[in-house]
């Protein structure tokens, strides 16, 4: 069964239910979520009678909460030396706060080594990693993005994740989320996904993929801009989107937009729609 949702808001005064709600208004049976700004580190404590709620609610309506993504902050940076114990300690918390949330997958962007190299990038990144995983009892999964390869991005190539995934200990503890708008800026070819696949495959593993974010790209193949485009308007286009969104070896992998607003509205309920049409 196709497991579709996008990215959707959580706020303090509507709360996780205010979430599945979103989701649902959508016609989503999934949904991604931050945990509260993801530019910033304020956080409100968790209403467990509001998580409750959501429950039931995702019950009703057939939402698997191990199919719900968490993501990560961005000003997590687990590259940037400076940034070390502000990274691994809101890492740390934010891993606390997903298992309260009942959720089994948070999804990280790896770093930006800011200057430093790819390779002192990456040793940072795996130092972290294992600080923050040796320090944890959550069962919460961390998933590392596929990335675009702007700036000083690490994850840029399956090959770069595979070094991140060989140095840490804990090695059940992480995933992968591709990104179809970073493949392709990473220079990915997504109309032969049969290709990327088996590149991934051998590199990291398929089984590993536990989520894809669906976007479409505004700039070309091999650009390294990371500018997400709606679904079937930019570079990727709507035929190789279905097809990784109906990709059977995927299946059971959720797939969540990130698509940008039009006209300050979200176009995931049209997108959605739109994708449920090939089914
Ligand atoms: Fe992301
Ligand atoms: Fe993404
Ligand atoms: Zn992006």
């Amino acid at each position: 069964m196709l497991i579709i949702g996008s990215h959707v808001g959580y706020k303090k005064n509507t709360g996780l239910v205010g979430s599945v709600e979103e989701a649902l208004s959508y016609g989503a049976n999934t949904f991604m979520f931050y945990t509260g700004a993801p530019q910033n580190t304020i956080r409100s404590s968790i209403d467990l009678d509001d998580v409750k709620k959501a429950y039931s609610l995702m019950n009703d309506n057939d939402i698997d909460k191990n199919k719900v993504i968490v993501h990560a902050p961005y000003i997590i940076n687990l590259a940037n030396p400076d940034k070390f114990d502000f990274s691994c300690r809101f890492l740390s918390e934010e891993l606390k706060r997903v298992e309260t949330f009942g959720m089994k997958y948070l999804v990280l962007h790896p770093g930006s080594h800011v200057g430093l190299g790819v390779d002192v990038g990456i040793s940072n990144i795996i130092k972290a990693l294992n600080f923050v995983l040796d320090n944890d009892n959550t069962n919460v999964t961390i998933l590392l993005e596929t990335m675009a390869g702007k700036g000083s991005e690490v994850g840029k190539s399956f090959e770069e994740l595979k070094v991140i995934i060989d140095g840490v200990f804990k090695k059940d503890r992480l995933g992968v989320c591709l990104d179809t708008c970073h493949l392709n800026d990473a220079g990915y070819d997504l109309t032969d996904f049969d290709s990327v696949i088996s590149s991934f495959d051998k590199v990291i593993g398929i089984h590993k993929i536990k989520c894809v974010h669906v976007n479409d790209s505004k700039n070309p193949l091999g650009s390294h801009k990371d500018r997400h485009e709606n679904i079937g308007k930019g570079t990727i286009g709507l035929d190789t989107l279905i097809n990784i969104i109906y990709y059977d070896k995927l299946k059971d992998v959720p797939k969540i937009l990130e698509t940008p607003y039009i006209d300050g509205m979200a176009p995931y309920k049209e997108e959605i729609s739109l994708i449920k049409s090939f089914n």
